[in-house]
């Protein structure tokens, strides 16, 4: 019989599949409406995500709540928010190829699993492994995908910057944004 998204939850605390699972303090799996349309997929987990063992809780949560609230109307509990690495790379480094390869399949379940009708992707981990690409987000954004390699799945996918990239950078990426979540939202009708 098919597990639960709780089921897989439990199954991914105990993970030791990659080295990631050294330095954590809480896998960090994912968070929101197991049934929902939307799905948003980031890089990893940051210092107050891997105490807290939820995702975007820090500053970066705080502007994606805020960036969908106004451009799509929705809050965090309408949609299911998770990461491509569940656990925190050490000072915060990007996630290696091979934890990434490691951690996939968490996510492939929990696509499944939710099966979401769009799925946004926050940066160019997410952006890259869910499109099957090597084009960086400058490029890919703007547009809505099929899904690329992973399980079979009919959502669209709609990549966007990192809100990390956000507070980082500037208006301009901003306002990109924004037309990226009004495009995703728009994809879910
Ligand atoms: S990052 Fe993913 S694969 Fe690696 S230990 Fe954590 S849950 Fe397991």
């Amino acid at each position: 019989m098919a597990l639960t998204l709780t089921e897989v939850a439990s199954e991914a605390a105990d993970c030791t599949r990659c080295g990631l699972a050294e330095g954590r303090t809480h896998v960090v799996f994912g968070m929101g409406n197991p049934h929902a349309d939307l799905m948003l997929v980031g890089e990893g987990p940051g210092a107050e995500e891997d105490k807290q063992g939820l995702p975007f809780v820090g500053r970066s949560g705080k502007l994606l709540d805020r960036l969908m609230a106004e451009e799509m109307g929705l809050s965090r509990d309408q949609c299911y928010i998770a990461n491509v690495v569940k656990c925190r790379p050490p000072d915060n480094r990007d996630p290696k190829p091979d934890e990434i390869a490691a951690c996939r399949p968490w996510l492939e379940q929990q696509v499944e699993l939710i099966s979401p009708r769009v799925i946004v992707t926050l940066g160019n981990f997410s952006s890259k492994l869910l499109l099957d690409t090597k084009t960086g987000i400058t490029k890919l954004r703007g547009q809505s995908y099929p899904m690329g390699n992973m399980i079979s799945t009919t959502a669209v996918v709609i990549p966007t910057y990192h809100p990390a990239a956000i507070l980082r950078g500037g208006g301009l990426q901003e306002a990109q944004m924004r037309s990226d979540l009004v495009r995703a939202r728009m994809a879910m009708t």
